[in-house]
C-alpha cells in the first residue's frame, strides 16, 4: 500500500486580497490584461511552491480561478450563453468578466451559493441549442507552467454530472440532463488533453453526490464514468461537504480509479466504503476540515488514520476534507489575535502541514512526528480545559431552561389586539429594515476611531448626530415605524461579536465569497457571554428623538453561529443557544429601556439547512428554539419583529411560522411577490412586510411598480397583516434615492390605504 498526500484546492485570493486589488483595478481600467495575469500567475505560482515545500505529494492544478471555478468550466468548454456570444470574439477576458458582471446590455449570469457554503459561483445558463466545445487552453496552459516549476501536478475539474447539476435552464422544455450526451465527447478531449500534458491523476469533483439525486442523476453517473473511462488519465471521484455513503451502491461501480469522501462533516460514511472496490483501489480521506479554521487534534486523526490502513489494500491518500477555497490562507499572519487562542487555530497553509505530518506518521510511525504530536495535543488539551471557552454561568443558564423560556405569555392573536392598542398603527405600515446609508462620513469616523485620531467620545457624538440626523429623515418621509440607521454597525455579525465574550477577530482571515468579494468571519471560540448591554444606549436615544416607535435592531442567533467560524467541540444546537441566551437579555434590556418593537434579524435562517432533505428537520427543531428563546422574554405589548432575505420559503414554511415573530419582512420584491405564495399557500398567521422595491441597485422604482406590487400582496393576504417595506437595509445605497424612493413608497402605502 502507498500512503500520499494530496490538496484539493488552495485559496486563490491570495494572503494580502492580492487577486482582489488587480481585479478591481482591472475592472477600473486601471491596469491592463497582461497586468492581471501577472498578479494571478504570481499568486498560483506562489501557492504551488508553498505546497511542495510543505511536502504535498500531489498538488492541485486548475484549482486557481479569477473569478469562479464554476465559470472557468463554462468557459473551457464553450458553453457561452447565446446572450454574450456576441462578444466572444472579443479578449476572452472582457467575455468572462462580461459573463460575471453583466454588461451595459446584458445582466451577469446568475450567481448563487456553493452547496452550504458561503462561496457564490455563477450558474451555467443551458439552452436548447447549447453546444460543447473544447475553446480555452487556460487549464491546459495552467498545466504546463506547474510542470516546468516541476509541481506534480493532479488537474482539478468539476464533474460532468455536478457541472449539468448547478446549471439551469433558460429555456422551456429543456431537462439539462439530456445534454449530458453532448457534453462527454468534450470532457474526453480534456483528459486526453491533460494524459498528453503527462499528468496522470485527474481530481473529478461530484460534490452534488452528497445531495439527494433523482434516479436519472444517479444512471447520468454510470453512463459519464463509462464514457470517461478509457482515458489515459486516472480519475479521482471526488465528493465533499457531506456524506455520500446513500449513493455508496452507485459509486462503488463506477468504473474510476479512486474516491475522495470527506470524513470531517460525516465521519461515519467510512464503513461505507472501507471494504468495497475503493479499498482495492485509492481512498481518500478528508479528515483535516477545509471549512474551519480550527487545528486538528493530530493524535486521534492518525489513530483512525492507522485502523482503516490496515484493512486497506490499495492506496491511502491523506486530504483535506474539501478545497481549502473556504479557509483564510495563513494564520502567521495574525499578530493581534490573543496567542491562547492563536495556538487552536489553523488556516490553509496549516492546514498542509498537517496534512503532511500525518502521511509522515502514517508512514514512518508515531515516533517520527513526535515533537509535532506532542504540541497538537498540548493544544487539543488547553482548548478542552480553557476557562476562556468553559463558562459555567452560562452552563447552569442552559440547564435551567423550561419550556416556558421559549413561549411568548399569550399566543399571537392575544398579542395583536395588545399591539394594536399600544401603537395604534395604520393599516399598512411603512417601515425599514434597519440600516441607512453607510455615508462616507460614518466610515472616516469609524476608521479615524479606530486608528486612535478620533477620541471614543468624539465617536459616539458623531454617531448620535448621524443618529439624529436619520430619525429627523425618516419623520420627514413619513415613516411609521422608525429605526436608528445603525451607523455605529461596521457588520451586522461583528457589531455584536466584538461585545459578546467568546468571540476573536482576525486581520487577514478573508475567505472568497464571490469573485472579488471576500469576508472575514469572525470566530465564535467559546461559550458565549454577554457582559452588558450591546444596544440599548442607542436605542433609547434614538426613541427619545421621536414620538414614533423606534424599532430596536438585533442579530440574531442562527445567522450570528453561521456568518462565524464556528466551534466544533460541541454540536450547533447548543452554540445557537447561548446565543439566543445572550441576545434574549438585550432582547429584556431593550424592553425594559421602553423600546416597544425589537427586530430580530435572521437572514442566515435558511442557509442553515442541512444538504439532504432527511436531514432538516433536525436543523430546524434546534433554529427555531433559538430564536424563540431570543425572543420570548418580552411581554405580549412588545412586537418582536424579523427579517429574512434571500430565501426561499415554499418549503420551510412551518418553521418560519414557528418562529412565531410578530413581524416578518422579507424580499419579494425582485421575485415580483412570487415567494409569498408559500405564506398564502400556508395561511401564515402573522402580520407581513413584503418587500415593495429591490435595494441592490441605485435604481428608483416608479410609484405604479411598487403599487402594484403591493395590490399584488393585499390581493392574497389580509391587508390588516400587511406592511409596508424595502426588501432589504439601505446601508449600501446613497441618500438621493434612498430618500426619493422611500417617499414613493410611504406615497403607495397612503394611496392603498385611501383604497380601502
Ligand atoms: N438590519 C439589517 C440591515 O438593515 C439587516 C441586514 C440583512 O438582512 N442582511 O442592514
Ligand atoms: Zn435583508
Amino acid at each position: 500500500m502507498n500512503i500520499h498526500t494530496h490538496n484539493l484546492g488552495f485559496p486563490r485570493i491570495g494572503a494580502q486580497r492580492e487577486l482582489k486589488r488587480a481585479l478591481e483595478s482591472y475592472w477600473k481600467g486601471q491596469s491592463n490584461a497582461d497586468q492581471l495575469q501577472a498578479t494571478a500567475h504570481t499568486i498560483r505560482t506562489h501557492n504551488w511552491l508553498l505546497q511542495q515545500k510543505t511536502g504535498i505529494d500531489l498538488i492541485p492544478v486548475g484549482d486557481f480561478s479569477l473569478y469562479d471555478h464554476v465559470l472557468d468550466m463554462t468557459a473551457l468548454l464553450g458553453a457561452i450563453p447565446r446572450r454574450f456570444e456576441h462578444i466572444s470574439n472579443q479578449n476572452p477576458l472582457d467575455l468572462y468578466f462580461a459573463m460575471a458582471r453583466g454588461t451595459a446590455e446584458q445582466p451577469a449570469m446568475e450567481m448563487t451559493k456553493w452547496f452550504n457554503t458561503n462561496y457564490h459561483y455563477i450558474v451555467p445558463e443551458f439552452e436548447h441549442d447549447t453546444q460543447f466545445r473544447l475553446t480555452s487552453e487556460r487549464l491546459f496552459q495552467e498545466i504546463k507552467e506547474a510542470k516546468k516549476l516541476g509541481i506534480n501536478a493532479k488537474a482539478v475539474l468539476v464533474g460532468p454530472l455536478s457541472y449539468l447539476y448547478l446549471g439551469k435552464e433558460v429555456t422551456p422544455d429543456l431537462q439539462r440532463l439530456d445534454l449530458l450526451p453532448r457534453l462527454l465527447p468534450v470532457y474526453r478531449e480534456i483528459l486526453q488533453k491533460i494524459a498528453e500534458l503527462g499528468v496522470e491523476w485527474v481530481q473529478i469533483d461530484e460534490p452534488i453526490l452528497a445531495l439527494d439525486l433523482e434516479p436519472a442523476w444517479q444512471d447520468g453517473f454510470a453512463t459519464a464514468y463509462q464514457a470517461l473511462s478509457d482515458t489515459n488519465c486516472k480519475l479521482l471521484l471526488t465528493t465533499y461537504f457531506g456524506s455520500v455513503a446513500h449513493h455508496a451502491a452507485l459509486i462503488e461501480k463506477l468504473p474510476v480509479d479512486g474516491l475522495h469522501i470527506d470524513l470531517s462533516h460525516a465521519p461515519e460514511q467510512l464503513d461505507a466504503f472501507r471494504s468495497g472496490s475503493f479499498a482495492k483501489k485509492t481512498l481518500s480521506l478528508g479528515h483535516i476540515n477545509g471549512r474551519n479554521i480550527w487545528r486538528a487534534d493530530l493524535s486521534q486523526t492518525l489513530a483512525a488514520l492507522s485502523e482503516i490502513s490496515s484493512q486497506l489494500s490499495g492506496d491511502l491518500w491523506i486530504a483535506p476534507s474539501c478545497s481549502l477555497l473556504h479557509c483564510p490562507v495563513d494564520l502567521a499572519l495574525e499578530t493581534k489575535l490573543d496567542p491562547e487562542i492563536k495556538n487552536w487555530l489553523a488556516f490553509a497553509t496549516q492546514k498542509l502541514e498537517e496534512i503532511v505530518t500525518l502521511g509522515q506518521g502514517l508512514k514512518s510511525g508515531k515516533a517520527a512526528i513526535q515533537e509535532k504530536l506532542a504540541i497538537s495535543d498540548q493544544a487539543s488539551q488547553s482548548r478542552k480545559t480553557s476557562s476562556r471557552i468553559h463558562n459555567s454561568v452560562v452552563h447552569d443558564r442552559i440547564e435551567h431552561l423550561t419550556a416556558q423560556d421559549s413561549q411568548r405569555a399569550h399566543p399571537f392573536a392575544t398579542r395583536k389586539q395588545q399591539q394594536q392598542q399600544r401603537f395604534n398603527l395604520p393599516l399598512l405600515p411603512a417601515t425599514t429594515i434597519g440600516s441607512f446609508p453607510q455615508t462616507t462620513a460614518i466610515r472616516q469616523a469609524r476608521a479615524a476611531f479606530k486608528k486612535n485620531e478620533l477620541s471614543h467620545l468624539d465617536y459616539l457624538s458623531a454617531m448620535r448626530e448621524e443618529i439624529r440626523d436619520i430619525i429627523h429623515k425618516q419623520e420627514e418621509i413619513g415613516l411609521d415605524v422608525l429605526v436608528h440607521g445603525e451607523p455605529e454597525r461596521n457588520d451586522m455579525v461583528e457589531y455584536f461579536g466584538e461585545q459578546l465574550w467568546g468571540y476573536a477577530f482576525t486581520e487577514n482571515g478573508w475567505v472568497q465569497s464571490y469573485g472579488s468579494r471576500c469576508v472575514k468571519p469572525p470566530i465564535l471560540y467559546g461559550d458565549v457571554y454577554r457582559p452588558e448591554e450591546m444596544t440599548v444606549t442607542w436605542a433609547s436615544y434614538a426613541q427619545s428623538l421621536t414620538k414614533k416607535p423606534v424599532k430596536g435592531m438585533l442579530t440574531g442567533p442562527v445567522t450570528m453561529l453561521f456568518w462565524s467560524f464556528v466551534r466544533d467541540d460541541q454540536p450547533y444546537a447548543d452554540t445557537a443557544l447561548q446565543l439566543a441566551l445572550a441576545i434574549r437579555d438585550e432582547v429584556v434590556d431593550l424592553e425594559k429601556a421602553g423600546i416597544g418593537m425589537i427586530q430580530i434579524d435572521e437572514p442566515a435562517f435558511r442557509e442553515g439547512l442541512p444538504l439532504r432533505k432527511q436531514d432538516w428537520q433536525t436543523y430546524l427543531n434546534w433554529a427555531v428554539k433559538a430564536f424563540r428563546i431570543a425572543s420570548s422574554g418580552v411581554k405580549d405589548e412588545t412586537q418582536i419583529h424579523t427579517h429574512m432575505c434571500y430565501s426561499e420559503f415554499h418549503d420551510i414554511l412551518p418553521a418560519i411560522a414557528e418562529l412565531d415573530a410578530d413581524v416578518i419582512t422579507i424580499e419579494t420584491s425582485r421575485s415580483r411577490m412570487e415567494l409569498l405564495d408559500a405564506f398564502v399557500k400556508f395561511s401564515y398567521p402573522n402580520e407581513i412586510g413584503p418587500g415593495v422595491y429591490d435595494i441592490h441597485s441605485p435604481r428608483v422604482p416608479d410609484a405604479s411598480e411598487m403599487l402594484e406590487l403591493l395590490q399584488k400582496a393585499t390581493h392574497h393576504i389580509d391587508v390588516k397583516q400587511l406592511w409596508v417595506n424595502p426588501d432589504c437595509g439601505l446601508k449600501t445605497r446613497g441618500w438621493p434615492e434612498t430618500r426619493t424612493a422611500l417617499q414613493k413608497m410611504v406615497e403607495c402605502a397612503r394611496l392603498m390605504r385611501n383604497t380601502l
